[in-house]
């Protein structure tokens, strides 16, 4: 949306000039000018009674001619100030006399200090406390200027937020259902209004911090957000500002950012180099929280000199965060929905055919056993024929059974958890019948198949379940290891044990490896491998209910490895 839009509809504060006054300083000066030329004295000085905090109050102080050129009492430079050297040049002389006059409502004390008249008369006296009820008059009404031009300034500010918040939710409820071209509309209009720059970090699939949205208010400054785009590291342990605030889903805001600061949050010398070239002296971070999760960071820079991040702004950013993190959400959600009925469908299909495959050669060899025995009823056929038939038609029947088994437990699993039967036993032992049971697959694969283990690899776990697993992990390796040797390692890791099975096949490209794991998850055809995607998701659940877990590490066509971590005992 145009900003000219925005300013048109946005009701403007009063935007006539303040009227001019002087300020709380002009005042002073001219008490303290008028005090000591009304009563001769040599040096006037107005101390104001410090800020609460402040261990000092404000002091304007006037001298004459005579006694500056005494030279034995002079207004420090600046300098002589931040030297912390004396005021004096010379001998300092003590004033013989000195009037106080206190100002109006404890605002502080006019010294009148005199060298050569003699003391100060009952009229001096007089004459100042007029002088000095006039003065704090003038000082009352530039102090509520003063306060004044504040509030006329916060609010204007204020306004400025709500103009944007408004704006910013217009895009949001008529974006679409990609919530990266959103979040795009959305930081481009925060510039310039309430950053310089606006960045939108967003988690990906694997946690991982990703920048998505670059948008800065000067147009000149296309190479400088090129190099921006580079530095949203992964979220292991990352000092980088926004990639924290996306990870611990806590706000940050930075009111005046210093070099101590950007050292601290630079992943490297390049990125604090590229922070100090945005020039930024001001940050405000917040995560995009949806469901009491964080989805990511919108993070706003102030680079000109006037804008720096208050306790307002924070607010504003993190109620548009939280409308933003909305709709990424439910995109999220809608494509998650999408992404389930595909799946099922696909499932569906790829069910109907892996349980009609045994079924074709099943009911061959009932139909030929049927037309033998009905052609000649009298004959009898010779039994090893009939043995080896019904060899095949029982490896069929298996075959059905395995899948029907398998689908159970997935629906029992979904419907209740499952009950470990645990018990002492050594992981060695079963790897050994694991591998021997599937010694035939193997040499049907062309794969060798090695097991080494490392120390003790006992521990108290639910046999037939690990048997499920370790039979799983090697029949994929198998399946999916293109013939290649497939190595399988126990070891001892204290008070857990690890399990990999590697294979060198045809391996799992990254978009798919967060989501074998899933039910139906499968990230082959089903027509070139056979499986309903249900092994890895009964694995994942039989490791996670012995409090353990599982990983995959692959590449395309270099193979994948397969990690499971158990701990030996169950968790008191
Ligand atoms: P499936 O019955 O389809 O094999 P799984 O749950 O065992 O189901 O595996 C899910 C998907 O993960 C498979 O479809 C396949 O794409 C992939 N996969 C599993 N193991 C391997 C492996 N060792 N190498 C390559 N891909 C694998």
């Amino acid at each position: 949306m145009p900003m000219e839009q925005v300013r048109a509809e946005a009701p403007r504060a009063d935007s006539r000039p303040p009227p001019s006054a002087v300020s709380v300083e002009e005042s002073l000066e001219v008490l303290v000018d008028v005090a000591r030329r009304l009563t001769r004295a040599h040096q006037a000085t107005v101390v104001l009674t410090p800020a609460p905090g402040k261990s000092k109050g404000a002091s304007v102080t006037s001298l004459s001619r005579a006694y500056e050129d005494w030279g034995g009492y002079s207004v420090p430079s600046a300098e002589e100030s931040a030297r912390g050297a004396g005021r004096g040049r010379g001998t300092r002389a003590e004033p013989r006399g000195r009037l106080c006059v206190p100002l109006p409502s404890g605002a502080g004390m006019l010294h009148l200090f005199d060298r050569e008249v003699g003391d100060f008369t009952r009229e001096d006296d007089v004459a100042l406390s007029g002088l000095v009820r006039l003065a704090s008059l003038a000082l009352e009404s530039a102090r509520l200027l003063r306060e004044e031009q504040r509030a006329r300034t916060e609010a204007e500010a204020a306004e400025q937020r709500a103009a944007f918040l408004a704006d910013a939710s217009r895009v949001l409820a008529s974006s679409s259902l990609d919530p990266k071209a959103t979040l795009d509309t959305l930081a481009r209009l925060s510039v310039p209004v309430m950053a310089d720059w606006c960045f939108v970090d967003l988690k990906d699939d694997t946690g991982a911090v990703q920048r998505t949205s670059v948008a800065h208010a000067d147009p000149g400054e296309d190479a400088l957000a090129a190099r921006v785009w580079d530095f949203p590291p992964g979220p292991e342990g990352s000092v980088h500002p926004t990639t924290r605030v996306a990870r611990d889903a806590e706000s940050v805001l930075v009111h005046d950012v210093d070099e101590a600061w950007l050292r601290r949050v630079s992943v490297s010398d390049e990125h604090h180099d590229v922070m100090r070239d945005v020039g930024f002296h001001s940050l405000l971070s917040v995560p995009l929280l949806a469901r009491g999760r964080s989805l990511g960071a919108l993070t706003f820079l102030a680079v000109r000199p006037s804008r720096h991040y208050t306790q307002a702004d924070l607010e504003t950013a993190q109620d548009l965060a939280r409308r933003a993190a909305l709709l990424v959400d439910n995109a999220r959600l809608y494509r998650e929905a999408r992404r389930s009925v595909r799946l099922r469908d696909e499932f569906l299909a790829v069910a109907s055919h892996e349980l009609k495959t045994p079924l074709t050669p099943l009911q061959l060899r009932l139909q030929w056993l049927r037309r033998q025995t009905s052609a000649d009823l009298s004959s009898s056929l010779p039994a090893s024929t009939v043995l080896s038939q019904l060899d095949v038609v029982q490896r069929q029947v298996d075959k059905l059974a395995g899948l029907v088994d398998g689908l159970l437990d997935v629906s029992r699993l979904s419907s209740g958890g499952m009950t470990l039967q645990r018990e002492d036993m050594d992981l060695e032992m079963l790897a050994r019948e694991v591998k021997a049971h599937l010694a035939l697959a193997a040499t049907q694969a062309g794969s060798q198949v090695s097991l080494f283990t490392r120390g003790d690899v006992k521990g108290s776990w639910d046999r037939v379940r690990l048997e499920q697993v370790l039979t799983h992990l090697l029949s994929n390796a198998l399946k999916y290891g293109a013939g290649q040797p497939v190595h399988i390692e126990l070891r001892d890791e204290g008070d857990q044990v690890l399990v990999r099975v590697e294979d060198a096949g045809i391996g799992i490209s990254p978009e798919y490896q967060a989501h074998i794991f899933e039910r139906f998850g499968r990230a082959v055809s089903e027509r070139h491998y056979g499986g309903l995607g249900l092994g890895l998701y009964v694995t994942r659940q039989i490791v996670e209910a012995h409090g353990g877990e599982i990983h995959v590490r692959s590449e395309p066509g270099r193979g994948s490895h397969f990690e499971v971590i158990l701990p030996r005992r169950e968790p008191a």
